[in-house]
This record gives structure tokens, sequence and C-alpha cells, in this order.
């Protein structure tokens, strides 16, 4: 069947005629100079050409391959015909920061790997497509604010991530009066001061802010829940709240000489270089430097990236598994070799050397083999025996992953229920073990991606809505009148 795409503006078929487009990528060279965004978007006819190769499935695969559900074939068929605002909205229905996962989500392992369509024609440009008609949305001052009428109840969310801000939009789009508590100075939590900027601008989480703060949600930032203000005195003040606080404790790094000079946790130095405020910290100062950086995750690949941006004149990761079983995305795997990055794989440090300063100047490594799967079903690394080498090294960076930090003793936190890793257990509902308290992102999952914390904080919200407008109507405290906005 002859089919022209352009002419009948369909989103179907036209993958047999039409490639994958490569989304417009600043060169290398550029972008380790500044930590603007590397990834620009297409133009208008290129989203609409690359939206009509969908197939349009009677089951679609990448609907099922997102935490979210999106409706992926109905915003493409859209886009296709270049409706681009009426498929952002088919975007939003499912999703409270459609502009955001398309920076962050690996899709190659999520919708885009779902995708019937394979290599070589290789799958939908699904990611650029939704950042394209989101940003057009924006651009043309498309994106509504909701304002739902108030239904008199109050609801607390602790911890402003994408877990967070996603409970707080929903809640407020049901009517809650929504009052975020927040540790840090700024609202995003890891959207701002892990996730560096080039992959997500700045500007980009502070915009989505904006929008919840225009919607009447309040909030609260510079106040630890558990330090500043207890569970019970928020639960006094509301009829529910919601734990969205993250696994934020760094593992630590437990070989001989952790404690030398040099040697920092991948996070705050992330934080530090990528916030838009000066966090107080000292400065950790790579420049000219040979920067190691140990751990295999999306952190170690933004701490190698960070500092090649920072001019550090070597960097180099060194992990204990190979290629294939790196937990780190390989789009942003490739995009740290293009950079410089070198990568040591089947490495493991076994001490750390230092100089008469105290200072760090070497890793002592040894190659590792892999065995048999783990219970995490990676195949477990074991040391090759006398293959100890050194590795020079000025700053080392920690990128070993992230537990959640423990409840505060008599904070009243401490009465949610943990499991043996402290993470925060939840029911269907997503409701811990305190009646009114819930919980989600990585908190309750542990380290994991912004689109499953948007998917708990929105099934948190639904949950908080059932059990304050039927399940507890009688026995949910009244808590203070809410007053007019
Ligand atoms: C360096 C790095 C890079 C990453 N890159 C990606 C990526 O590319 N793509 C992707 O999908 N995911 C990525 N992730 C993972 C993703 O950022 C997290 O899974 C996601 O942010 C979790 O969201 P959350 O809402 O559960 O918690 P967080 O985003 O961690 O937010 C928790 C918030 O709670 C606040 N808080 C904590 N305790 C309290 C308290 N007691 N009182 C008040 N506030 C409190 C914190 O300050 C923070 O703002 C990355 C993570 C890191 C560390």
């Amino acid at each position: 069947m002859s089919h022209d795409p352009k002419q009948t503006g369909q989103a179907r078929y036209a993958w047999r005629e039409i490639v994958r487009g490569n989304v417009p990528k600043r060169a290398a060279e550029e972008r380790v100079t500044d930590f603007h965004e590397i990834y620009s978007l297409f133009d208008e006819a290129t989203i609409r050409e690359q939206a009509s190769r969908c197939v349009q499935c009677a089951s679609p695969a990448c609907v099922t391959g997102c935490p979210l559900s999106n409706d992926i074939p109905g915003w493409m068929s859209l886009a296709a015909e270049g409706k681009f605002l009426e498929a952002a909205e088919v975007s939003r229905r499912t999703s409270n920061m459609p502009e955001i996962c398309p920076r962050v989500c690996p899709q190659e392992k999520l919708c885009e790997s779902a995708c019937v369509i394979h290599e070589p024609a290789g799958a939908i440009c699904i990611g650029a497509i939704e950042k394209f008609i989101n940003e057009y949305a924006f651009a043309h001052g498309a994106v509504p604010i909701v304002k739902a009428t108030p239904n008199g109840k109050r609801v607390a969310v602790v911890g402003s991530g994408p877990g967070g801000l996603a409970c707080a939009d929903e809640l407020c789009k049901h009517g809650y009066a929504v009052t975020v508590y927040e540790s840090q100075m700024l609202p995003g939590g890891l959207l701002l001061f892990g996730i560096p900027a080039f992959k997500l601008d700045k500007q980009i989480v502070e915009r989505r802010v904006n929008i919840l703060r225009q919607q009447g949600v309040v909030f609260k930032v510079g106040v630890t829940v558990g330090k500043d203000i207890g569970l019970d005195a928020l639960l006094s003040e509301h009829q529910a709240v919601f734990l969205g606080i993250g696994a934020l404790k760094s593992k630590a790094l437990d070989v001989p000489g952790a404690e030398l000079k040099g040697v920092y946790q991948g996070l705050p130095f992330l934080a530090q270089k990528n916030a838009p405020i000066n966090l107080g910290m000292p400065p950790v100062d790579v420049k000219g430097k040979r920067v190691v950086v140990l751990g295999g995750g999306d952190s170690a690949m933004d701490c190698l990236r960070t500092a090649l941006r920072c001019g550090a004149a070597d960097t180099v990761c060194a992990y204990r598994r190979d290629l294939a079983n790196m937990p780190g995305s390989r789009k942003e795997y490739a995009n740290a070799l293009e950079e410089g990055a070198r990568f040591m794989f089947l490495t493991n440090p076994l001490a750390l050397e230092g100089n008469a300063a105290g200072e760090v100047t070497a890793v002592r490594c040894v190659r590792m083999e892999l065995g048999e799967p783990d219970a995490s079903g990676r195949r477990k690394p074991r040391a090759v025996k006398g293959s100890e080498f050194t590795l020079p090294a000025d700053i080392l960076l920690i990128a070993y992953g992230f537990d959640p930090v423990p409840y505060p003793p008599g904070s009243g936190l401490e009465r949610v229920k943990v499991n043996e890793w402290n993470g925060t257990i939840t029911d269907a509902d997503g409701m811990t073990s305190v009646p009114g308290v819930f919980a989600g992102g990585d908190v309750i999952r542990g380290p994991s991606l912004v689109v499953h914390a948007i998917h708990d904080g929105r099934k948190a919200a639904e949950g908080i809505h059932r059990y304050l407008s039927v399940l507890a109507k009688s026995t949910v405290p009244a808590g203070p009148p809410v007053q007019p906005g």
C-alpha cells in the first residue's frame, strides 16, 4: 500500500518509509563547556513525520511500558495531524510533569523498549514527541491552571520531589488545601538538587512548581518534618499526610582510607554544582584534577559529566560489574563517553592511598569477574586473585546509591512501619501503618525513577481522597477550618 504520511497526516504504518529520527543534540565539545540541556526539539514537520510512524496498536505495549500508563497512541495520532495542543492535553491527563518526564525518563527501558517497532527501523521517538507537544503548549500559553472548588479539607505533603509535587497537584485538583513542607530552601527535591541541569534545566522545575503555587499549593521551605515539626502536630492541622521524603542517605565507601581528604559523596557534589542556590557547602574543586567515580548508576554518570564540565583533567568510572550488568541508562552512558569520560568495568576498590597531608592520591583496585546471578538477577562479581593495581586519583566521588533516612525517634514518624532497609511500608492505597499517613516515591521503593515517584504520588492522592471522602468520614479529625484563599 502506498502511503504518504505527510499528505494524510495519519499516524499509522509510516515507519516503513520513515526511519526513527535522531533528536538534535549539541556536539560533545560544545556541551562540556556549560550546564545547558544537551537535547533540543525536533521542528514541527519532523514531529508530524515521526509521530506518523506510530502503528496505533490495538493493545499498545508502550502504554503498558509506561509506569503512568500514558495514552501514547492518543497523543501520537493528534501530533501526526499537527494538533499539538490537543496532543499535550491528552498527555497531561495521566502525567503531572509531561514536560519533565521526557527529559529524564530512560525511555529505552520503558515505553520505547516496549514499542512493537524494533531495530533496524527503530522505536517511535516517544520521549522527543512528548517533550515537543508540551513545550509547544507552554509556548502557546496553553497549560491551564486548574482551580478546583475548595472541599474544606487540609492535607500536608512532606517533601517536594516529584512524588510530593504530583500528590499535591492531584489533591489540589480535588479541592484540598495542600501545604508542602520541604527541608531545603527551594522546592523540587532531586529534580533540583540531584539531576544535573544538562539533563533538566532548573527553570523547567521552577515553572512546574509555579503552576502548583498558582493552583493554591502553599510551600513551606526550610522546614524539616520530624525535627522542626512532629508528625502529631502535622496531623492536628491536617486530615492526612503524604510522606514523599525520598531516599537520601548516601551509601558509604567501606574501605581503608575512606576518610582521606578529597573523598566526597556524589550527591552533595552534584547538588553544589547544579543547584540554583548556594548550599553553603565548602566548594569541591575538580579543575585540573584526576577524578575517579565509584559506582555504575545514573548518579555515577551524572558525577562524571558534571566533573568534566567543571574542568577535571581525567574522569574515570570504576564499576565492579560489566557494561551489560551496569544499572545506569545506556543513553547517559553514551553521552558520558562522548563527553570524554573513561570507564573501567570489572574494577573494585580495595583501599585508598594518601600522602602525608592526608589527601587521597590513588585507589588500590582489584579486577573482578562475574559469577552466578545474585538476588537482583545480575551476575555476582568476585575478585580475580593477584590482579590488584593502582589507579591515580586526586578526587574520589562515591555514587553507590542511597537508602531512606531513618525516622527520628520522638518525632512521631518512628510509628511508621519500615522494612529491613528502612523503606516505608504502604498498602494498596499508599497508606502507611499510621492511619491517615500515606507515602510514595523513593521512600517506599528505594532509589528509583522520577516517573515512579509521580505514579506513587498520584496513587496516594487517590488513596487520600478515598480515605477522606468515604472510608473515614466519621473518624478523621476535623482540623482547623480552611481560610478562603
Ligand atoms: C544524581 C541523581 C540523578 C538521577 N537521575 C535520574 C534520571 O535521569 N531519571 C530519573 O527518572 N530519575 C533519576 N534519578 C532518581 C530520581 O531523582 C528519584 O527517583 C526521584 O526524585 C524520587 O522522587 P521523590 O519525590 O521520592 O524524592 P526526592 O526527589 O528525593 O525528594 C524528596 C524531598 O523530600 C525532602 N525531605 C526529606 N526529608 C524531609 C523532611 N523530614 N521534612 C521535609 N522535607 C524532607 C528532601 O529535601 C527532598 O526535597 C536520579 C537520582 C539522583 C540522585
